[in-house]
């Protein structure tokens, strides 16, 4: 593709390129909240600056080749790229819990929507569908930003809506920091989606050195971790990423993290049955935690076509929960939203190049 995509910018780079500066602010303003779908729509723009800019860059990176709706109000998206590639992303509608100042609580539905940050992913996790593909690219930050631009377009949340964001799509997103990092800034503008960061969550397969430097950039954002096992060996056999950060490196850079005074470090346990659902390993990961400010989230295996892992107990998930909770560990059990829209990412993908017989 020549032309550059606009979503790339900050409004600040934008500033700096389209003069006078105040211009990059009404162009922020045109795509993230009146959700533009041309130069020529943004009428406060002089004529001949909108015809440039119609030149040399898109608005529109992404097309949308499928969606497929769950019966839970989730929605599944499948993105092709200007090169064809193709990535996942999902809208969620969850219930999140609001505190107000007189102490009573509400109950309140919110959009999560789930992101990928590559196309494909290096880590080679031995459960996960996008994995099977191997590595194509780094999404750009324009392309992440889209993802959820399109999501809202189509189904017309206001601009000034929450939305939460979880980076948790396909790809290891801190193998694409940089990427990912100004994504997360671009989200963040107040001319832009407003999303802050406290409101966005980046997952990752435990690149310590990653979550190091992540950590330094002072982002304010929230720290998923996929533990998935509490030795080595086994998280080995699953991630062989443990080869290069065992679980040992991982807590002491969760450990050096800036965490949110209101928040906790999020540890994600992918159950899969008979391989890390007995509660020896519940025993183990509450010795792990110790002195970190937790929360556990338990995750059902999604199984899929070809896999030789099975999808957990509710006893033994309800089990491994009790265990943890009871000795003060915060921990949930992962709603299966949107399982009958095959909802672990990458499943869309493969049903599309197995259709397209690739
Ligand atoms: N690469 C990052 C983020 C993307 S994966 C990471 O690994 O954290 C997001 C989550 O989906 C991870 O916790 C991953 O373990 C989980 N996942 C992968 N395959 C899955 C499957 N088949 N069923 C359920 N969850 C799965
Ligand atoms: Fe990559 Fe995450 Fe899948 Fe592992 S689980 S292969 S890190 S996307």
């Amino acid at each position: 593709m020549n032309k550059k995509i606009i979503q790339d910018f900050t409004k600040d780079e934008l500033s700096e390129i389209i003069k006078p500066s105040f211009r990059a602010k009404q162009i922020y303003h045109w795509i993230y909240h009146k959700y533009a779908n041309s130069f020529e729509e943004m009428k406060n723009i002089p004529k001949e600056m909108r015809e440039k800019l119609e030149k040399e860059y898109t608005l529109t990176p992404l097309k949308t080749v499928m969606v497929q709706n769950s019966k839970d109000g989730s929605r599944k998206y499948l993105f092709e790229l200007h090169d064809g590639h193709t990535v996942e992303a999902v809208l969620l509608l969850m219930k999140e819990k609001e505190y107000h100042e007189d102490g009573s609580t509400k109950h309140q539905e919110r959009y999560t929507v789930c992101i990928s940050s590559q196309v494909g992913c290096k880590v080679g996790c031995a459960f996960c569908l996008t994995a099977k593909g191997g590595f194509v690219r780094n999404l750009t930050s324009g392309e992440i930003v889209s993802q959820l631009l399109m999501i809202k377009k189509d189904n017309d949340i206001d601009a000034n809506r929450r939305v939460n964001i979880v980076y948790m799509g396909m790809g290891e997103p801190l193998d694409n920091l940089e990427n990912v990092a100004k994504a997360v800034k671009i989200f963040a503008d107040p001319e832009g989606m407003a999303i802050a960061p406290h409101r966005q969550t980046i997952s990752t397969s435990g690149l310590s050195s990653k979550i190091e430097k992540l950590g330094k950039m002072e982002l304010g954002i929230n720290l998923a971790i996929s533990l998935h096992a509490v030795d080595d060996d086994l998280r080995q056999k699953l991630m062989p990423i443990n080869k290069a950060y065992n679980i040992k490196s991982i807590i002491t850079a969760v450990k050096n993290f800036p965490v949110n005074d209101r928040k906790r470090v999020m540890f994600e346990y992918l159950v899969i049955k008979d391989v890390n659902d007995d509660i020896s390993a519940a025993k183990k990961l509450l010795g792990l935690l110790d002195g970190i400010k937790a929360k556990v989230n338990l995750i059902y295996f999604n199984p899929y076509g070809g896999t030789q892992f099975k999808r957990p107990e509710y006893s033994d998930m309800l089990k491994f929960q009790e265990y943890l909770t009871q000795r003060g560990l915060l921990c949930t059990i992962r709603e299966s939203k949107g399982l009958d829209i095959s909802a672990a990412c990458g499943q869309l993908r493969e049903q599309e190049l197995n259709q397209k017989g690739m």
